[in-house]
């Protein structure tokens, strides 16, 4: 139906486009056989060589017609156009003295002056409104009445779909679980809500890196709440036509207001929500952004609307979407830890006929780093090599083939890590921990954990030990040797000369308070001064009102400050190193540890009990498969790759 009416309309087209070809045509060829000026044709007109000679004589024009008959019989037709001025009147009237009888003269001015330029400009205007009618079409989408716009192009990109996810096809993530949770019983009973005077947020933005669930889990709500779901990705909006985005945000919105309550779900929306900038080129994109803002502000915070939208870059959108009333929820996903990663396994192994010998929790600690996505995908290779080892059932065999594939694929850019990683990291991230725990203004560690996010290996979360506004010299130097502890401690574990890329950020980190401590508290040798910096826009370059020879020392001073906080992080980590080990073996063992196992090991210097289970349940395995026990090779393989040697190897 709307192909057809497609069809017509491109048939329309094509036939105005013609006939203004062929007038074009006939008009030019017209006028090109009568390239004469007056002085031509009067010399044509005194040698007698004129016939039928016409002569329309209106306000400012005269038209002249007739036919010219050249010396040798040919006959062509002429017409000519010249000004009504006191020139050309004289010539006429002097060539009417000589032609007598053989012109006839009409008064022009029966044809309206109106109709003259009317016929003259008739085309233009034509173009003019099929050009303005294009350019509604595509702005206005469903404009001819409802479905699609010129050739569908700006029809509404966002598709609504009956969500058939459910929360238990979700694994892991149970807090973020549980945030969105309330979201349904919102979207179920929005009045509930209305008359309880209870504001609802209006907008949910998940971050987390790709592969970790976004996506399904505003399916999830969508299909909890059993509400309609119209699904847009970012990039979509300026699909095939730029310009076209803040109207497709429009029409987004008013179908989601035919339809609530419903959900709006907006997947990678850094591709129109980048912070708006004075960058060229960023026109549309602001436009779209804008309208978003405009969509979100303008309905009412209970009219059963959730706009959720899914990003991995945070730090790239435009602070405005973070403010209330958009999205004032954000819910951090970040990459599963060994139970979340079993709990997904075991998800996506139900509907695949896998040897019940199979491990989980085996598999779990051998994918450290993998997203819910590549979990997935090491099951379906897994599925595949089945098929095509023409065996019945996935054993350990082919899952652990999977993994080297999901890792040594086209996913090795990715953060799977090595067990070295792994080591590393836990040391890392367990000196962090320590400088916390020793160092008493440092802040207080929530939880560590070596899965890793951006940039950072792992990370440890620290929250101030007491709610005072002001730092201290003290506090702030207690911060910096905590930023620190993490290349102390790998420098004290591994060696000066074993020391990782990893502390990469924790520099940057710790640089920059010591800056600021120098240039702008006068906490340093340096005295009260506060040493104005301006930031240089352009290049991001922070140049200063100073000397050259100032900014020498206020280098020579930070660098003396880090120095010396990491002489305290070297100490303390040296002093409790026992301290450290533990929580690096928790940490290695069950990826993330919270604040009270923390604590259990500072204050009984022993591991906390769920580690010790853990290890030993994980010793008991591997002697098992050092005695083939819980291998389940199929009898008539004989393959080399034995994956007890595999998993010793990346054990080291
Ligand atoms: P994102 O949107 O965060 O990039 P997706 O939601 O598209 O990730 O996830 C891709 C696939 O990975 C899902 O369809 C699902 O099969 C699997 N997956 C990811 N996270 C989980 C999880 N927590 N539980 C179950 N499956 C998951
Ligand atoms: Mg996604
Ligand atoms: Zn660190």
């Amino acid at each position: 139906m709307n192909k057809k009416r497609n069809w017509w309309f491109f048939t329309l087209i094509l036939l105005i486009f013609l006939a203004l070809l062929i007038f074009g045509i006939v008009y030019f060829l017209n006028g090109s056989t009568t390239q004469w000026n007056i002085d031509t044709l009067h010399n044509y007109a005194l040698t007698g060589n004129l016939q039928n000679i016409h002569m329309v004589v209106s306000n400012n024009v005269v038209t002249i017609s007739g036919y010219l008959i050249s010396d040798d019989g040919a006959i062509t037709q002429f017409s000519i156009t010249i000004a009504r001025d006191a020139y050309n009147l004289l010539l006429l009237e002097d060539w009417f003295a000589s032609l007598n009888s053989l012109a006839t003269v009409s008064d022009g001015s029966s044809t309206p002056l109106w109709l003259t330029l009317l016929s003259s400009f008739l085309p233009f205007i034509i173009m003019i409104l099929i050009y303005v009618w294009i350019f509604r079409m595509m702005m206005k989408g469903g404009g001819m009445g409802g479905a699609g716009g010129i050739f569908g192009m700006s029809k509404n990109r966002a598709r609504q779909t009956k969500s058939d996810v459910k929360f238990s096809d979700v694994a892991g993530i149970s807090e973020e679980k549980a945030e969105i949770v309330e979201l349904v019983d919102y979207l179920k009973n929005p009045s509930k809500y209305a008359s309880a005077g209870a504001r609802v947020p209006k907008g949910v933005l998940m971050e987390g890196p790709p592969g970790t669930g976004k996506t399904l889990l505003a399916k999830a709500v969508a299909g909890e709440a059993n509400v309609p779901f119209f699904s847009i990705a970012g990039s979509e909006f300026e699909e095939m036509f730029v310009g076209l985005g803040a109207s497709r945000v429009r029409e987004m919105f008013a179908d989601a207001k035919k339809t609530a309550p419903c959900i709006i779900f907006i997947d990678e929306i850094d591709a129109v929500g980048r912070k708006r900038s004075a960058n060229m080129g960023s026109g549309t994109n602001e436009q779209t952004l804008n309208q978003l803002l405009v969509e979100m502000d303008g309905f009412g915070t209970n009219s059963g609307i959730i706009v959720m939208a899914a990003t991995n870059r945070v730090d790239v959108l435009d602070s405005a979407l973070l403010r209330p009333g958009r999205f004032d929820r954000t819910i951090q996903i970040s990459l599963p830890d060994i139970r979340e990663r079993e709990a997904i396994l075991r998800l996506h192994a139900r509907n695949k006929k896998i040897s019940p010998k199979v491990d989980w929790r085996r598999v779990a600690e051998r994918t450290p780093g993998f997203s819910g996505a590549q979990l997935e995908n090491v099951l379906n290779e897994a599925a595949i090599l089945m098929v095509r080892e023409k065996k019945p059932i996935i054993s350990i065999q082919e899952i652990d083939e999977a993994i080297d594939r999901v890792v040594g694929g086209p996913a090795k850019k990715s953060r799977a890590m090595t067990a070295q990683d792994k080591d590393i990291v836990s040391y890392h991230e367990a000196g962090h921990a320590l400088i916390g725990l020793k160092l008493d203004s440092a802040s207080k560690v929530q939880k560590v954990t070596i899965i890793p996010r951006g940039n950072a290996g792992g990370y440890t979360i620290m929250t101030p030990k007491d709610e005072s506004v002001f730092s201290s010299i003290q506090d702030l130097e207690a911060s910096i040797a905590g930023y620190l502890g993490g290349r102390a401690a790998e420098s004290i574990i591994f060696g000066d000369k074993n020391v990782t890329t990893g502390a990469h950020d924790d520099l940057d980190k710790a640089t920059n308070i010591a800056r600021r401590m120098v240039t702008q508290f006068g906490m340093s040798s340096l005295g009260m001064t506060k040493f104005i910096t301006m930031q240089d826009d352009a290049y991001g370059k922070t140049t200063g009102a100073y000397s050259d020879e100032t900014a020498a020392k206020i280098d020579a001073e930070i660098a003396k400050m880090l120095d010396r906080s990491y002489e305290i992080a070297k100490k303390i980590i040296s002093e409790h190193r026992d301290t450290l080990e533990l929580i690096a073996e928790s940490l290695k063992i069950l990826e993330t540890i919270t604040a009270e196992q923390i604590e259990f090991i500072n204050k009984n210097k022993k591991l906390p009990q769920e580690v010790i289970d853990e290890k030993l349940k994980r010793e008991e395995r591997k002697e098992k498969e050092e005695r083939g026990e819980i291998l389940d090779f199929s009898p008539d393989e004989n393959d080399d790759t034995d994956p007890t040697n595999n998993s010793e190897e990346k054990d080291k």
